[in-house]
């Protein structure tokens, strides 16, 4: 009978891939279980990147990230004019959310990754733990890791009090090819940053590899992200309410956000933003939006079952650092557990590190949005980061280095 630690992982996403990796490597034995059947459709356009992720995928074998990356070397900022009023040289390279599934789906065996099982419940005593399947199935391992995204079924079982809660503001999102934009404006925006700020608002823009996801001039697109302040009882019910009067809760599916909505946004694009970043909302037919959500956790070991990515912690896009974050909670927990010979000591310094990093990137992204977030409220009740916008250092802090006080208060950065 085979002495090795076996890891149930709930969650076929990156947390889960990056966690199955990292333990396979420290001799524990791995399943994944995901609910969706076969592979996972691309979640998300350009992701920034961070040394950190770059790092922890070459533990695993994966240096060959570089090719499929776009270096990104300087920020710009325009007035409504389209004249730039604020120029930053700082590096930041993106990648994209299939580029990393792509790297990690293929180091795990079909034996270890298991589509179509979808976790409803989890019995545990002091050294084991049981997944119990819709189908049905059981299965019982050591520990069991839940990478399970927002609506977390794992952390709900655990800390059904811990919500996403609405930050106050939406993201506008979409993508224009780059064979759309004129020589003129690709010549000066293309691999860059683009940004704008409204007043009570922030758009950004940033190049990525595009559908066919591949790092070839021509082929790759453009995305913005417009952030928008939208009360929830109000506003947001409205946007999220489709063309036959339903009310879809805080998030509505793109394909049925109404047409008037849209038509809206383009022509607020054109009264709020310059005339080259008002062409790429009004290039992209369907616009969509995502309500913009704080979740953070207060306990994320139960026992044998652990927390991380998007289920422990998820901070505001500003950090732009979800990903990295996942590959972070996947590497503290497989270092933990190597570091001792108990599950429940490497679990406990686990929990210790992953809290950390968890509130500080949460509070660390809210800081970023705080403006945003303020703009729902009189003036007089604003506090003082609600009430104040620096404008070059939003810029800056957009994908800006991690510190080694927000990876540990305690280890050395990677
Ligand atoms: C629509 C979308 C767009 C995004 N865009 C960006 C972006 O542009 N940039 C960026 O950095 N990040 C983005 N993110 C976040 C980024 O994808 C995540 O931070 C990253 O994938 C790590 O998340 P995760 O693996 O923890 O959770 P997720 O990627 O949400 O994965 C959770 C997985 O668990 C599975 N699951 C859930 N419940 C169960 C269950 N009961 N049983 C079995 N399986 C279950 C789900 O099907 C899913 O595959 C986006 C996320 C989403 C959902």
């Amino acid at each position: 009978m085979s002495k090795r630690q076996r890891a149930l992982i709930i969650g076929g996403s990156l947390a889960g891939l990056f966690a199955a990796n990292l333990l396979r490597k420290c001799d524990w034995d791995v399943d994944i279980y995901e609910r969706t059947q076969g592979d996972l459709a691309s979640r998300g356009a350009g992701i920034g990147t961070y040394r950190q992720l770059f790092e922890i995928m070459a533990s695993l074998g994966i240096d060959n990230l570089e090719a499929k990356c776009i270096p990104l070397y300087r920020r710009l900022c325009f007035d409504l004019n389209g004249e730039v009023i604020h120029e930053i040289n700082q590096l930041h390279t993106m990648s994209a959310w299939s580029t990393i599934y792509d790297a990690l789906r293929k180091l795990v065996s079909e034996n270890e990754y298991h589509s179509g099982k979808q976790l409803v419940d989890i019995e545990q005593n002091a050294n084991k733990v049981t997944a119990i399947f819709s189908d049905g199935s059981r299965e019982t391992g050591d520990l069991l890791v839940g990478a399970d995204g927002l609506r977390s079924t794992v952390r709900q079982h655990y800390a059904p009090e811990v919500e996403p809660v609405y930050a106050g503001y939406i993201a506008w999102r979409g993508m224009v090819e780059e064979n759309d934009f004129s020589p003129e404006d690709h010549a000066q925006i293309f691999e860059n940053y683009a940004f704008g700020f409204p007043e009570g608002e922030q758009f950004l823009a940033y190049p990525v590899l595009g559908r066919t996801n591949e790092n070839v001039r021509g082929k790759r697109a453009y995305n913005f992200v417009w952030y928008r302040p939208a009360r929830a009882d109000t506003e947001l019910r409205d946007l999220c309410t489709d063309e036959n009067g339903l009310c879809h809760g805080t998030a509505i599916a793109p394909p049925l956000i109404r047409n008037d909505v849209i038509e809206d946004l383009k022509t607020d694009a054109k009264r709020l933003l310059a005339p080259q970043l008002a062409w790429m909302v009004n290039q992209v037919p369907r616009p969509f939006f995502q309500a913009i959500n704080d979740l953070e956790s207060k306990q994320l070991v139960f026992g044998r079952v652990a927390l991380i990515g998007d289920a422990a912690f998820i901070a505001r896009p500003h950090v732009g650092g979800g990903i990295t974050k996942a590959a972070i909670d996947a590497d503290n927990l497989a270092r933990a557990l190597a570091a001792h010979a108990s599950i429940d000591a490497g679990l406990a310094e686990f929990e210790q590190q992953s809290l950390h990093f968890g509130r500080g990137v949460v509070d660390r992204a809210r800081g970023l949005g705080a403006y945003l977030e303020g703009q729902l409220k009189p003036l007089q009740e604003r506090t003082l980061q609600q009430q104040s916008r620096d404008v070059r250092k939003v810029m800056q802090e957009q994908g800006a280095a991690l510190t080694n006080e927000l990876l540990s208060s305690d280890k050395p950065a990677h």
